[in-house]
């Protein structure tokens, strides 16, 4: 089974996909924690050359593409091998961050990046993906208190904005796929939703 994290900044996800590991060990599966992007050292490289503040404007397509290519170093020397030995992958992060970002961010139509899903991917998709949801600044309040900040965190609040919509689009098209937990509540509140939702799949 393969499991992907989702939310805009500040949401909680390294906190929750820590807490989705300890759930499903305990249920006796096997599990490979991974991110994107990331996840292999010629991935991390692009992950770092991707965040880097630069005074370079990085071009939309640039970035688009370097997203997707550290994605099939990703899918191909990590996450389908994983996959093919029964080991679930829990991955923080994957294409409907690209969708999000890169399509509701950037602009760019979800045909373009749906193009390149199926190039990159195949058939391939999460069976399930977890959005955490919160209001964009309360979201970035949070983040900002910790991170050294990335290139993304130095757009405005209308980018992430637009983030979020593309999140709670892709989830009413397909809310078999994905469950949409809003991250603005307690903790404990947080994971016992996430618990509700690894139950039923
Ligand atoms: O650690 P975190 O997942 O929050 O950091 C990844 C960063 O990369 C975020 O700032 C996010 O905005 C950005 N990102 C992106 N496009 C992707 C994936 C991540 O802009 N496809």
């Amino acid at each position: 089974r393969f499991i992907t994290v989702e939310g805009t900044e500040g949401v909680g996800k390294s906190t929750n996909l820590n807490f989705i590991q300890q759930w499903l060990e305990g249920q006796g599966h096997r599990v490979l924690v991974t991110r994107e992007p990331g996840g292999t050292p010629l991935a991390e490289e692009l992950r770092s050359l991707l965040l880097a503040p630069r005074d370079e404007t990085v071009d939309p397509m640039a970035e688009l593409l370097m997203v997707f290519a550290a994605r099939a170093q990703h899918l191909e020397q990590v996450i389908k091998p994983a996959l093919a030995a029964g080991t679930w992958v829990l991955c923080d992060r994957f294409t409907d961050s690209t969708y999000a970002y890169q399509g509701g961010g950037r602009g760019f139509d979800q045909s373009v990046i749906a193009q390149l899903e199926t190039l990159v991917q195949g058939e391939l998709r999460p069976d399930l993906t977890v959005i955490l949801d919160i209001d964009v600044e309360k979201g970035l309040a949070r983040a900002s208190q910790r991170s050294v900040p990335d290139r993304f965190e130095g757009e405005a609040v209308a980018f992430f904005e637009r983030v979020r919509a593309v999140y709670h689009e892709l989830a009413a098209r397909a809310p078999n796929r994905y469950a949409v937990v809003d991250a603005g509540q307690p903790l404990e509140q947080v994971q016992q939703a996430i618990k509700q939702v690894l139950t039923n799949l």
